[in-house]
Protein backbone atom coordinates (compact mmCIF):
# COMPACT_ATOMS: atom_id res chain seq x y z
CA UNK A 1 0.00 0.00 0.00
CA UNK A 2 2.24 2.54 1.18
CA UNK A 3 5.90 2.38 0.50
CA UNK A 4 8.98 4.16 2.17
CA UNK A 5 12.83 4.51 3.31
CA UNK A 6 13.91 4.18 6.78
CA UNK A 7 12.51 7.69 7.28
CA UNK A 8 9.36 6.39 5.94
CA UNK A 9 9.08 9.18 3.63
CA UNK A 10 8.02 8.30 0.05
CA UNK A 11 7.57 10.47 -2.75
CA UNK A 12 8.30 10.90 -6.71
CA UNK A 13 7.68 13.86 -7.06
CA UNK A 14 8.21 17.15 -5.02
CA UNK A 15 6.77 20.43 -5.15
CA UNK A 16 8.15 23.47 -2.54
CA UNK A 17 7.29 27.19 -1.74
CA UNK A 18 9.76 29.13 -1.98
CA UNK A 19 8.96 30.57 1.59
CA UNK A 20 9.55 26.99 3.12
CA UNK A 21 13.03 27.38 2.50
CA UNK A 22 13.76 30.01 4.97
CA UNK A 23 12.51 27.15 7.62
CA UNK A 24 14.84 24.86 9.03
CA UNK A 25 11.96 21.85 8.49
CA UNK A 26 11.78 23.08 4.46
CA UNK A 27 15.79 23.36 3.99
CA UNK A 28 16.44 19.97 5.24
CA UNK A 29 13.50 18.49 3.54
CA UNK A 30 14.77 19.99 0.10
CA UNK A 31 17.87 18.55 0.53
CA UNK A 32 17.00 15.29 1.79
CA UNK A 33 14.69 15.13 -1.97
CA UNK A 34 17.71 16.86 -4.06
CA UNK A 35 20.10 13.93 -2.20
CA UNK A 36 17.47 11.69 -3.27
CA UNK A 37 17.05 11.88 -6.45
CA UNK A 38 13.65 12.89 -6.33
CA UNK A 39 11.97 15.27 -8.91
CA UNK A 40 11.66 18.63 -7.43
CA UNK A 41 10.23 22.32 -8.37
CA UNK A 42 8.77 25.20 -6.53
CA UNK A 43 5.16 26.06 -6.60
CA UNK A 44 4.04 29.56 -5.71
CA UNK A 45 1.58 28.17 -3.11
CA UNK A 46 0.76 24.74 -1.70
CA UNK A 47 -2.90 25.62 -2.33
CA UNK A 48 -2.68 25.27 -6.06
CA UNK A 49 -0.34 22.78 -7.48
CA UNK A 50 -0.94 22.36 -11.39
CA UNK A 51 0.87 19.58 -13.23
CA UNK A 52 0.83 16.17 -11.25
CA UNK A 53 -0.17 14.15 -13.88
CA UNK A 54 -2.65 11.18 -14.75
CA UNK A 55 -5.27 10.93 -17.39
CA UNK A 56 -7.93 9.23 -15.55
CA UNK A 57 -8.93 9.71 -12.58
CA UNK A 58 -7.27 6.92 -11.28
CA UNK A 59 -4.47 7.89 -12.37
CA UNK A 60 -4.50 11.23 -11.02
CA UNK A 61 -5.46 9.69 -7.62
CA UNK A 62 -2.23 7.61 -7.39
CA UNK A 63 -0.27 10.55 -8.55
CA UNK A 64 -1.59 12.23 -6.22
CA UNK A 65 -0.85 10.30 -3.55
CA UNK A 66 3.17 10.19 -4.57
CA UNK A 67 3.15 13.96 -4.90
CA UNK A 68 4.56 16.08 -1.83
CA UNK A 69 3.69 19.57 -1.51
CA UNK A 70 6.16 21.21 1.44
CA UNK A 71 4.43 24.41 2.11
CA UNK A 72 3.97 27.70 5.03
CA UNK A 73 0.66 27.60 7.09
CA UNK A 74 -0.47 30.99 6.94
CA UNK A 75 -4.12 30.39 7.90
CA UNK A 76 -4.35 29.94 11.76
CA UNK A 77 -8.05 29.56 12.16
CA UNK A 78 -8.90 26.24 13.29
CA UNK A 79 -11.56 24.09 12.26
CA UNK A 80 -14.41 22.59 14.66
CA UNK A 81 -13.78 19.22 15.19
CA UNK A 82 -16.43 17.07 16.84
CA UNK A 83 -16.83 14.56 18.19
CA UNK A 84 -13.25 13.44 18.37
CA UNK A 85 -12.08 16.82 19.71
CA UNK A 86 -12.78 20.72 19.75
CA UNK A 87 -10.27 21.46 16.90
CA UNK A 88 -8.26 20.32 14.13
CA UNK A 89 -4.84 20.68 14.29
CA UNK A 90 -3.32 21.31 10.80
CA UNK A 91 -0.12 19.96 10.93
CA UNK A 92 -0.42 18.19 7.45
CA UNK A 93 -3.28 17.69 4.67
CA UNK A 94 -3.97 14.66 3.07
CA UNK A 95 -1.76 11.27 2.90
CA UNK A 96 0.42 8.51 1.24
CA UNK A 97 -2.57 6.46 2.37
CA UNK A 98 -4.48 4.46 0.20
CA UNK A 99 -7.27 3.14 2.90
CA UNK A 100 -10.69 2.13 1.12
CA UNK A 101 -12.39 3.49 4.11
CA UNK A 102 -11.00 7.01 4.11
CA UNK A 103 -13.23 9.85 4.78
CA UNK A 104 -10.49 11.70 2.88
CA UNK A 105 -10.89 9.92 -0.45
CA UNK A 106 -14.29 12.39 -0.88
CA UNK A 107 -13.07 15.68 0.01
CA UNK A 108 -9.20 16.32 -1.46
CA UNK A 109 -10.30 16.76 -4.88
CA UNK A 110 -8.90 14.47 -7.81
CA UNK A 111 -5.14 14.90 -6.78
CA UNK A 112 -5.17 14.31 -3.45
CA UNK A 113 -1.78 15.43 -2.41
CA UNK A 114 0.32 15.75 0.32
CA UNK A 115 0.60 18.61 2.09
CA UNK A 116 3.25 19.36 5.00
CA UNK A 117 4.00 22.53 6.25
CA UNK A 118 7.24 23.65 7.89
CA UNK A 119 5.79 26.04 10.09
CA UNK A 120 5.41 23.86 12.77
CA UNK A 121 6.27 25.79 15.82
CA UNK A 122 4.08 28.49 14.43
CA UNK A 123 1.21 26.20 14.08
CA UNK A 124 1.63 24.77 17.56
CA UNK A 125 1.50 28.34 18.95
CA UNK A 126 -1.83 29.28 17.38
CA UNK A 127 -3.56 26.47 19.72
CA UNK A 128 -2.44 28.77 22.57
CA UNK A 129 -5.66 30.99 21.99
CA UNK A 130 -7.89 28.04 21.56
CA UNK A 131 -6.56 26.34 24.82
CA UNK A 132 -6.81 29.91 26.64
CA UNK A 133 -10.49 30.55 25.80
CA UNK A 134 -11.28 27.44 26.70
CA UNK A 135 -9.75 27.28 30.35
CA UNK A 136 -10.76 25.50 33.19
CA UNK A 137 -11.45 23.59 30.67
CA UNK A 138 -9.62 21.34 28.64
CA UNK A 139 -9.08 21.48 24.87
CA UNK A 140 -8.54 18.75 23.13
CA UNK A 141 -7.12 18.74 19.39
CA UNK A 142 -7.37 16.32 16.38
CA UNK A 143 -4.24 16.02 15.00
CA UNK A 144 -5.33 13.02 12.06
CA UNK A 145 -8.48 15.05 11.32
CA UNK A 146 -6.39 16.73 7.97
CA UNK A 147 -3.91 13.51 7.93
CA UNK A 148 -3.00 10.53 9.44
CA UNK A 149 0.29 10.23 11.40
CA UNK A 150 0.65 6.45 10.63
CA UNK A 151 1.80 6.83 6.55
CA UNK A 152 5.14 8.75 7.76
CA UNK A 153 6.19 5.47 10.21
CA UNK A 154 8.82 3.21 8.42
CA UNK A 155 6.72 0.49 6.70
CA UNK A 156 8.86 -1.89 8.55
CA UNK A 157 7.81 -0.87 11.90
CA UNK A 158 4.22 -1.44 11.03
CA UNK A 159 1.67 -4.18 11.17
CA UNK A 160 -0.83 -4.48 8.27
CA UNK A 161 -4.21 -6.68 8.60
CA UNK A 162 -7.45 -7.24 6.46
CA UNK A 163 -10.74 -6.32 8.50
CA UNK A 164 -13.58 -9.00 8.74
CA UNK A 165 -15.31 -6.91 5.60
CA UNK A 166 -12.30 -7.50 3.10
CA UNK A 167 -10.41 -3.87 2.77
CA UNK A 168 -7.29 -3.58 4.58
CA UNK A 169 -5.91 -1.81 7.05
CA UNK A 170 -2.97 -0.40 9.66
CA UNK A 171 -2.91 -1.83 13.42
CA UNK A 172 -0.54 -0.96 15.98
CA UNK A 173 2.49 -3.62 16.91
CA UNK A 174 1.99 -5.76 19.37
CA UNK A 175 4.43 -4.45 21.83
CA UNK A 176 2.75 -1.07 21.06
CA UNK A 177 -1.24 -2.48 21.38
CA UNK A 178 0.41 -3.60 25.05
CA UNK A 179 1.54 -1.25 25.86
CA UNK A 180 -1.01 1.01 24.96
CA UNK A 181 -3.59 -1.44 26.46
CA UNK A 182 -1.41 -1.50 29.74
CA UNK A 183 -1.47 2.30 29.78
CA UNK A 184 -5.19 2.72 29.56
CA UNK A 185 -5.96 -0.60 32.00
CA UNK A 186 -4.23 1.88 34.48
CA UNK A 187 -6.03 4.93 33.95
CA UNK A 188 -9.05 3.04 34.38
CA UNK A 189 -7.93 0.84 37.62
CA UNK A 190 -7.36 4.20 38.47
CA UNK A 191 -10.27 6.86 37.50
CA UNK A 192 -13.18 4.18 37.47
CA UNK A 193 -12.37 1.42 39.84
CA UNK A 194 -14.81 -1.56 39.17
CA UNK A 195 -15.07 -0.93 35.01
CA UNK A 196 -13.90 -3.71 32.96
CA UNK A 197 -12.77 -2.76 29.55
CA UNK A 198 -14.32 -5.29 26.84
CA UNK A 199 -12.24 -4.35 24.27
CA UNK A 200 -9.43 -1.77 22.84
CA UNK A 201 -9.01 -0.79 19.19
S1 LIG B 1 -3.76 6.30 6.66
FE1 LIG B 1 -5.55 7.45 7.46
S2 LIG B 1 -5.62 9.39 6.32
FE2 LIG B 1 -4.27 7.98 5.20
S3 LIG B 1 -5.56 6.99 3.64
FE3 LIG B 1 -5.56 5.66 5.45
S4 LIG B 1 -7.32 6.30 6.69
FE4 LIG B 1 -6.91 7.93 5.20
Amino acid sequence: MIGGDKNGVCTEESHFEREALEYPLGKKLFGYFKDKGTETSFTSSHNRVTGISGKTRAEGYFEGKRTLVVGVRRIMTFEKCRPSAHFQLPLATSCPGKCKYCYLMTNLGKKPYLRVYVNVEEILSSTRGYIEKRIPGITVFEGAATSDPLPVVDEESRTFKFGQFGYGKYVYARELYQEINAYFAGLVKEFLPGAQIEYLV
